[in-house]
């Protein structure tokens, strides 16, 4: 297939170009490098442009047949987004709009949208599955949620054929060293953690212990992002058979606090991490984790990298050898 990867210079957009690739796709990535890499594009052709811009997407779907998009571009720290929620909607929402006009427009009829676990907000069970009430309490978010709305309603009107895929957490890196989380700054609690285990300076901050979990820290459920990948490939193969808007929430459904991933680095690393304790951030819910039976009975997937460590693992790698 001809995919257009959006967002596709990004950390997750990356290892999917790089999947798509090695299945045999012809991959394009529209990006705008605001926070991705020009280096980790080294799969496919790359077109700068950004997703709000609507006569760049219509330049760039214009000059080929696109079978599918894939839609990575977005602002997705909740923190931030707790500060800046107007960025975060003309980024998220508008950029999602904007691009759905386009591909109408150029006959594009299939989009894998990356959707996210903070749709969620306060989990009413332990498990998160797909009928789990919509509650976001942050922007980004609420963003998410709100794309998702935009884009079913794109369906029903249209026939576009589309898969929401709500990600736990995101991590690891390419096992081969050449792609990697590279964001700056760097927000994100494995990488954080990694330089603090690796490099003097700044010790990592937990933020707030006082959560209603066994050791007072924030759960997640950490997903490799070459699983994510992955599902996204299964996905592609899942929109061909079946019309309609498809949601999967994609996660290990294993849940680790902030303490347990810092001793799980500390084991991969050899190294001691050091931190402090520091107040809750704004917008982080107590516990996320994801039931996935949907994702793998309907997309067959399931991760390959089951384990923290072998998630972290991956990542430490990189971490000591970044190529971007
Ligand atoms: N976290 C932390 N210190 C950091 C970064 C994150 O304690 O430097 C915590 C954060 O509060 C959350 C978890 O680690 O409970 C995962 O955060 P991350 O930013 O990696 O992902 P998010 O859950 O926001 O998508």
């Amino acid at each position: 297939m001809r995919v257009l990867v959006a967002g596709g210079a990004g950390y997750i957009g990356a290892h999917m170009v790089r999947c798509l690739a090695e299945n045999g796709h012809a991959v394009t990535v529209f990006d705008n490098l605001s926070s991705g890499h020009e280096e980790a594009v080294r799969w496919g052709r790359l077109v700068v442009g950004d997703v709000l811009d609507r006569s760049a997407l219509d330049a760039v779907l214009r000059g080929d047949h696109y079978d599918a998009v894939m839609h990575f571009c977005a602002r997705s720290l909740v923190g931030e987004s707790m500060l800046q929620p107007l960025a975060y909607y003309r980024n998220n929402v508008g950029g999602t709009l904007t691009l759905l006009e386009a591909m109408r427009a150029a006959g594009v009829e299939h989009i894998v949208f990356s959707s996210s676990a903070a749709i969620f907000g306060q989990p009413l069970s332990e498990c998160i599955d797909e009928g789990h009430p919509l509650a976001p309490i942050n922007p980004y978010g609420a963003s998410k949620w709100m794309c998702e709305q935009m884009i079913e309603d794109a369906v029903r009107a249209f026939g576009l054929r589309a898969v929401a895929l709500r990600y736990f957490n995101a991590a690891g890196a390419d096992p081969q060293g050449r792609l990697g989380e590279s964001h700056r700054p760097e927000t994100h609690l494995i990488p954080n953690m990694l330089r603090a285990a690796r490099e003097q300076g700044e010790p990592l901050q937990i933020f707030g212990d006082d959560y209603p979990t066994g050791d007072g820290t924030c759960i997640r459920d950490y997903v490799h992002v070459d699983d994510l990948a992955e599902a996204h490939l299964a996905a592609l193969q899942l929109m061909q058979r079946k019309p309609g808007m498809h949601r999967f929430n994609l996660g290990n459904g294993t849940g680790f606090s902030v303490r347990e991933v810092i001793a799980a680095g500390e084991r991969v690393s050899g190294q001691k991490v050091r931190y402090t304790v520091a107040a809750r951030r704004d917008g982080d819910p107590a516990v996320l984790v994801a039931a996935s039976r949907h994702a793998r009975e309907i997309l067959g997937w399931k991760p390959f990298y089951a384990d923290i460590e072998g998630i972290i693992e991956t990542a430490w790698r990189w971490h000591c050898a970044p190529r971007y």
